[in-house]
């Protein structure tokens, strides 16, 4: 089976090493090309276009960084809309605007081609270990023809519902783990403050009520998780800037729903204000760099 694969960054390569393992053979675009030099390295055949993509492919990828980018990779010139076969399936799994990919699945739809949306969480080791959690909107017998395809991906693939629904559950669990970065990142620097060591409030957190999967996977103090990216030096990872996008996704949701939410907006301005202080493109957790007491008298 030939599968299409559009978007080969930070997830997207790891994702199709883990097809090429699994058997299938993938034909990938990328619009950077060392990006793309990347996935042919790893196996893949490198394709001209998003359309060149699609026209070659039985099952169609996307790993894109926002809906602006999935919108014109689908609906932009030389774009998937224009060459996909009737009947094909496409899986976008980028983090965007459920109203985005409604938007898609809709004019597909009016080529005969079919859309799921299945975003995903894990981050870069779940991804290099095919162990993903992907959260599918779509009907039912579009995820179980993708099924086999995100198997090769992810470990935990769960059906939300329609079109879309796998978008508002991944905007639900990053509105958490983003204010869990912040909120690790505050409570660590006030221990620093105190001379607690860090290994030893990890320690205590770990068997206690504040505990989360932020510090446990992705510890903001560099040295204390192997694999965490403050490790490597705070490279994503996942991107600040890929953190505030989805944050504003759950506050732009929230308020056409008239619920009101305040922790959210304000974790993602922490995150803006990193991001203006050069911490944009280094992982989310570089917020607690950016959270760095300030050198001058102490507090009046
Ligand atoms: P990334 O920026 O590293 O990769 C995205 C790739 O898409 C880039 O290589 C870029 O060149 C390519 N691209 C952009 N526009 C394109 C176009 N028009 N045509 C072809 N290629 C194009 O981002 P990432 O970290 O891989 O994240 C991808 C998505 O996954 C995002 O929506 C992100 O929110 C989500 N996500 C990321 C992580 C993570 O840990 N990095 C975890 C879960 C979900």
């Amino acid at each position: 089976m030939n599968v299409g694969f559009i978007g080969t960054g930070t997830m997207g390569l790891p994702m199709v090493g883990n097809l090429l393992a699994k058997g299938f053979a993938v034909i990938a675009y990328d619009a950077v090309p060392s990006a793309l030099a990347r996935a042919a390295k790893a196996g893949a055949t490198a394709a001209a276009s998003s359309a060149d993509v699609a026209t070659r492919s039985d099952l169609i990828v996307t790993m894109l960084p926002s809906s602006s980018h999935v919108e014109a990779v689908y609906l932009g010139p030389s774009g998937v809309r224009d060459a996909v076969r009737a009947g094909r399936l496409c899986v976008d799994m980028s983090t965007i605007d459920p109203a985005v990919s409604r938007r898609v699945a809709a004019a597909l739809a009016e080529r005969g081609a079919r859309f799921i949306d299945a975003p995903v969480s894990g981050g870069v080791p779940r991804a290099t270990d095919g162990t993903l959690a992907i959260m599918v909107g779509g009907d039912k017998s579009d995820v179980d023809e993708a099924r086999p395809v995100l198997s090769a991906m992810g470990a935990n693939i769960i059906h939300v519902g329609a079109v879309g629904s796998g978008e508002v559950a991944k905007l639900c669990n990053n509105l958490i783990a983003g204010v869990a970065a912040v909120a690790v990142s505050e409570a660590f620097r006030i221990a620093e403050g105190f001379g607690v060591d860090p290994k030893v409030l990890t320690d205590v957190i770990s068997k206690s009520s504040g505990n989360t999967w932020v510090m446990e996977h992705m510890h903001p103090v560099a040295g204390l998780v192997p694999r965490a990216a403050s490790t490597n030096d705070y490279a994503p990872g996942f991107m600040t800037d890929l953190m505030a996008k989805d944050l504003g996704l759950a506050v732009n949701a929230a308020r056409e729903l008239r619920v009101p939410v305040l922790v959210a907006p304000a974790a993602q301005q922490v995150l803006r204000l990193a991001s203006s202080h050069g911490f944009g493109r280094r992982d989310f957790t570089s917020v607690y760099l950016f959270l760095k007491p300030s050198s001058g008298d102490a507090a009046v």
